[in-house]
């Protein structure tokens, strides 16, 4: 569904008036342009990359090696677009193949012992269903013009895949995350682009893969971009769970990052959403995304009587590790799917966060330096 510019424009006046905002606009840059046409989004770039072996005949190792190859020759032609030093149209098309065919078959093979997440489930997905409670299937629940999203991204083409990798007992999409996620419609590759298409040419600033988690997803969303013709940024909107392979094959196509950083200690992140080793995989990730300078806006969702062992940690690390993001403190947290069944067994977040607590955490961030009033 898609919404009339003047009525986004009218409920959403922050949209227009964040780009304003000369930080906004100097962290953002890549994807401010890409959203307004003025640059080619990543995946736009990746399809101009020749490969000259067919992706067909290759091993999952055979793959990697040609990905690895093919993705220096992209960072090399990316970095030179991005820096005005050569125009998209120089770029001739190749014959047959390109980068994005080898990374959406590196995520096709990849399934055969899926290990597309930190879960590595390593079960054959063309057989079975991991811990995501998905096969090989990808689902769409819902795709429209967002306009809750944090300003610089509204409206927002958001696409809701069913199924997660992560158990949290509060979660607010736990009907597509948990409880039916395989109810949505099936899509393959060319549906999928096709939503895109009619999102980006209604009116989106950009696609925004989000669920549930778009990871386990990762494969058909790949391909999708291969039959994709319209520019448009690519917004990966995670629990930031994916595996070093998966972070590299997302590398050279997505424009702007949308992370949940959740917790500070490995500790809440098992009992609240069964999540090993937490910290250390999220953030690895968020230190890839940093060195490779990418737009990111991070969430962090305040948690009640969650912020010694939490949110401090959380912001202190981002003001240390990556301090080119925008960070979207968030207060909307409610006690939701099992939390409000079960209150009794996870009273610490039985209730909204306190007024005192909001407080507490924005002086944090304040103190720390971080940009979060923009997109807060
Ligand atoms: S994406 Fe699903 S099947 Fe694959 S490793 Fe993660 S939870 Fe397991």
């Amino acid at each position: 569904m898609s919404v009339p510019s003047w009525y986004w424009r009218l409920v959403r006046p922050d949209a227009i008036s964040v780009w304003e905002d000369e930080e906004v606009r100097r962290r953002l840059k890549w994807y401010y342009e890409v959203m307004v046409d003025a640059k080619p989004a990543k995946f736009m770039i990746a399809k101009r990359i020749e490969v000259y072996e067919d992706p067909g005949k290759l091993d999952l190792e055979g793959l990697w090696s040609l990905h690895e190859e093919a993705s220096k020759r992209f960072w090399d032609v990316f970095e030179k677009i991005r820096s005005d030093k050569m125009r998209f149209e120089e770029l001739p098309l190749p014959d047959k193949w390109n980068l994005l065919h080898v990374k959406s078959r590196i995520a096709w093979e990849t399934i055969r012992s899926c290990q597309l997440c930190e879960r590595r489930c390593r079960i054959n997905r063309y057989e079975r269903k991991g811990v995501c409670q998905l096969d090989y299937r990808v689902y769409v629940h819902s795709w429209f013009h967002h306009l809750g999203e944090e300003a610089p991204l509204v409206p927002s083409g958001t696409i809701f895949y069913g199924g997660c990798n992560f158990r949290c007992v509060f979660c607010q999409n736990y009907d597509i995350s948990q409880v039916t996620p395989r109810e949505g419609i099936l899509v393959d590759a060319r549906k999928l682009a096709l939503i895109q298409k009619e999102l980006r040419e209604t009116g989106a600033r950009n696609i925004n893969h989000v669920g549930g988690d778009p990871t386990p997803s990762l494969h058909v969303i790949l391909e999708s971009l291969l039959y994709l013709d319209v520019n448009v940024p690519q917004l990966w909107n995670s629990n930031m769970y994916l595996t070093v392979e998966s972070m590299k094959l997302l590398r050279d196509v997505i424009d702007i990052w949308l992370p949940d950083f959740k917790y500070g200690s490995n500790k809440c992140a098992i009992r609240l959403s069964a999540a090993p080793r937490y910290w250390e995989v999220v953030t690895r990730n968020l230190k890839m995304i940093a060195e490779w300078k990418d737009p990111v806006i991070i969430r962090h969702l305040v948690l009640p009587n969650h912020l010694e062992c939490c949110t401090k940690p959380v912001l202190k690390w981002i003001a240390e590790n990556i301090p080119h993001a925008l960070v979207n403190v968030m207060e909307q947290y409610r006690p939701e799917h099992l939390v409000a069944k079960y209150p009794e067994k996870w009273p610490d977040i039985s209730r909204r966060p306190r007024w005192r607590e909001m407080q507490e955490a924005y002086e944090y961030a304040e103190k720390l330096g971080l940009v979060y009033k923009p997109v807060s």
